[in-house]
């Protein structure tokens, strides 16, 4: 990976090399940390952040799930943000911000382990091909009912570790997972989307990460007077679908060409696929003054 030269660590700017913790870190034995990920874009007024408010918001909830209290303001998080970038002089990046329950303490429950926060960031092109071929996973996405959904726990991406290495394994690029019910959930760190007669269709709030890139696709969409439509999505009208798509921070848009043996829009990328990603992009490089207040600019 490409290395950059500080990381902020409970409050300080240390050396890449430098930023170390103790091996007994509760986290490392059972997962108990949240974390973000965060774009930043370089446009013609200068890096920008893609809506960063939202995702340390969504870090906050995270922790307040696992009962952390995190030793910083979430305006201190945006300010240490900025700073590390400029600091680090990248112009696009992938941001991560980590909370982590630490060394102190050993058993199941947390409290007593001290609290960790840092923020990493380093450059990262694109993370998934142009366009991908998607296994249906035997592992399904975690119960509902098992954890919080709507908080992104360090170990819940065990669940998508599994269903990644079974993919690659078969030599497709991506999974996706399907919820305790067999309707379809989200990739191993991507929403899903579906288009069928000139309607997008994503699955439903409830065994999925809430992803700021859906939402964001979601708000574009019917700006655009598209309709989307959350719902259930079993995997007969995924597979008769016209177009797929995936939306994460990290994988941005990328169009699914292919779900098991069955081939999406003769492989090609979709219509209304490319019209949303080029939207999208214009969007995050600040080309398109209607969604300004989506980026934090690094001044
Ligand atoms: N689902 C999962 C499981 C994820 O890890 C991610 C990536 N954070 C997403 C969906 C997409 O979320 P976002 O658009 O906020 O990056």
């Amino acid at each position: 990976m490409t290395k950059t030269k500080y990381i902020w660590f409970n409050g300080k700017f240390v050396k890449w090399e430098k930023a170390k913790i103790h091996i007994l870190t509760h986290a490392l034995h059972y997962g108990s940390a949240v974390f973000e990920g965060i774009r930043c874009y370089q446009t013609p007024k200068g890096p920008a952040i893609f809506r960063l408010k939202e995702h340390i918001e969504r870090l906050f909830n995270s922790a307040k799930c696992l009962e952390m209290k995190i030793p910083f303001s979430k305006e201190e998080l945006q300010r240490v943000t900025i700073k590390l970038i400029k600091l680090n002089k990248v112009k696009e990046c992938y941001i991560r911000p980590i909370v982590f329950y630490g060394y102190g303490k050993m058993g199941l429950n947390p409290k007593g382990a001290k609290v960790n926060c840092a923020i990493i960031l380093w450059p990262w092109g694109k993370y998934l091909k142009e366009k991908v071929k998607v296994k249906i996973s035997k592992f399904i996405r975690l119960h509902p009912k098992s954890v919080i959904s709507s908080a992104k726990v360090c170990g819940y991406y065990v669940n998508s570790i599994f269903a990644t290495l079974e993919a690659q394994k078969s030599k497709f690029d991506e999974a996706l997972l399907l919820d305790y019910k067999g309707f379809v959930a989200e990739g191993p760190g991507e929403n899903i989307f579906i288009v069928k007669n000139k309607k997008l269709f994503t699955s439903k709030l409830e065994s999925i990460l809430p992803g700021i890139t859906r939402d964001s696709i979601i708000k574009i969409a019917r700006n655009e007077k598209i309709p989307v439509i959350e719902k259930d999505i079993s995997v007969k009208e995924l597979k008769n679908c016209d177009e797929a798509f995936f939306t994460g921070t990290a994988a941005e848009i990328t169009p699914i060409v292919q779900i098991d043996d069955k081939i999406i829009n003769q492989g090609k990328v979709g219509e209304m696929t490319k019209f949303l990603q080029e939207k999208f992009y214009k969007i995050v490089r600040a080309q398109d003054k209607n969604y300004k207040n989506w980026l934090t600019f690094v001044r």
